[in-house]
């Protein structure tokens, strides 16, 4: 058993580590306090190899294994998580991981490869208002017409929804009164910014400040049928997949943002001083930092070891669950932790620790809330 990275990855690290602490950090204060994301950086990073690097290299990928990718999230979310979020979660993962791996090679030269360079930028659109976990419930429906596809519907809660040039949508190509299994008849479809009928409207939120969040809205918007991902009706199926790696990187994302607390509540602790000593040197705050030091490495080993089994093409929904809500649900006390021992401070917005408490709320909740996750988990282990 070998748990050291390799050479290669090390200098990888090396490189996306710097990237994100020259190219990035400069840019956060202005796109939280804008609430914007900072479009400049896609086709930086794309000229750099740094989106969609698990992507076949006749694509521009770097056919980079899921551990490598591991890496390049975990320094983005160490730097910020919005950020991140939008590069390598939605854009490199979610809204071109389906297409990369079920599109034709007319939809990944349209498509993948723009993205790829970070020309063209991708979203993914999943839930609806009402189709939260139960994504299934999903009312947006496609209909064929002539050459196209007619789509109508909205999607909720949709990252890079503001500004993405594309977006796989999910929807019912099978009338849903007809569908005899739950789940059957629904299919991805790629949509484009600025098709008649499309429309995006920003949504505030409380964290993840420089990843914008729409809702979708689709009036009779005509789609050309190549832009069918896969086959009609394996939409569910490819959702999944595309879930699955992504619950991965979550352990990923988790980890960046738990060494990046970590390493600023280490600093701070031996610091500060009250009653005469620095606040790490009283016993219960040094056992705080002990077990963040201890999650941290927890976390990160679970990621690699899903994203191993993840390589080897061995099954493992189960671990990517686990990960998912172990590491998510860590986080959250490992935040307050590291919060709590900045005292007053970490309540102010010039300490960082504070956006990163934000940002990290929300990994509970994407790409499966703690609660499916733990149901994910349960169905694997056959409770
Ligand atoms: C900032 C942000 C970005 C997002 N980006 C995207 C995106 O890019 N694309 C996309 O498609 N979606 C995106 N989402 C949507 C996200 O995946 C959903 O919010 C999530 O799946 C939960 O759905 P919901 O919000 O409708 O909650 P609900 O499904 O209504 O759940 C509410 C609560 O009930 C619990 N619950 C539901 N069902 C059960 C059950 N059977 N057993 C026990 N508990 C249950 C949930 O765990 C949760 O605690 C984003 C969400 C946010 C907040």
């Amino acid at each position: 058993m070998d748990f050291a990275l390799s050479e290669e990855q090390k200098i990888f690290r090396d490189q996306i580590r710097n990237f994100a602490e020259s190219e990035i950090t400069p840019l956060i204060d202005a796109a939280e306090e804008n609430e914007t994301t900072p479009l400049e950086l896609f086709p930086k990073m794309g000229e750099l190899g740094y989106l969609g690097i698990t992507y076949p290299e006749k694509y521009g990928g770097a056919e980079a294994d899921k551990v490598t990718e591991c890496i390049l999230i975990e320094e983005l979310n160490k730097v910020c998580a919005g950020i991140a979020g939008a590069v390598s979660t939605t854009h490199s993962g979610l809204g071109t991981r389906a297409l990369n791996e079920y599109g034709t090679e007319e939809l990944k030269q349209k498509f993948l490869v723009p993205a790829i360079k970070g020309t063209k930028i991708a979203a993914f659109g999943l839930t609806e208002a009402d189709a939260g976990s139960d994504a299934i419930a999903m009312k947006t429906r496609a209909v064929k017409n002539g050459s196209d596809y007619v789509i109508n519907g909205s999607k909720m809660f949709i990252s890079n929804g503001t500004f993405c040039d594309f977006l796989p949508v999910a929807c019912y190509t099978t009338d849903p009164k007809e569908v005899k299994k739950r789940g059957e008849g629904i299919s991805l479809i790629i949509m484009e910014k600025g098709s008649p009928g499309y429309s995006a409207s920003k949504l505030k939120k409380s964290g993840n400040l420089s990843h914008e969040t729409a809702q979708l809205f689709f009036e009779d918007v005509r789609v050309p049928q190549e832009n069918l991902i896969g086959k009609e009706g394996e939409g569910l199926s490819q959702v999944l997949a595309t879930l699955k790696a992504g619950r991965i990187s979550y352990g990923a994302r988790s980890t960046g943002l738990a060494q990046a607390a970590y390493d600023i509540i280490f600093r701070y602790a031996h610091e500060r001083v009250q009653f005469g000593k620095p606040i790490a040197k009283f016993q219960v705050n040094t056992f705080k930092l002990v077990n963040m030091a201890i999650n941290v490495d927890i976390m990160r080993t679970m990621t690699y070891r899903a994203a191993w089994l993840y390589d080897q093409g061995l099954d493992c929904m189960k671990e990517a669950c686990m990960v998912k809500v172990w590491a998510t649900e860590t986080l959250q006390q490992l935040m307050l932790d590291a919060v709590a021992l900045h005292g007053g401070y970490g309540y102010m917005k010039e300490y960082p620790i504070e956006r990163i408490w934000r940002d990290a709320k929300m990994l509970n909740i994407t790409e499966g809330t703690s609660e499916m996750n733990y149901l994910a988990v349960a169905r694997a282990l056959g409770i």
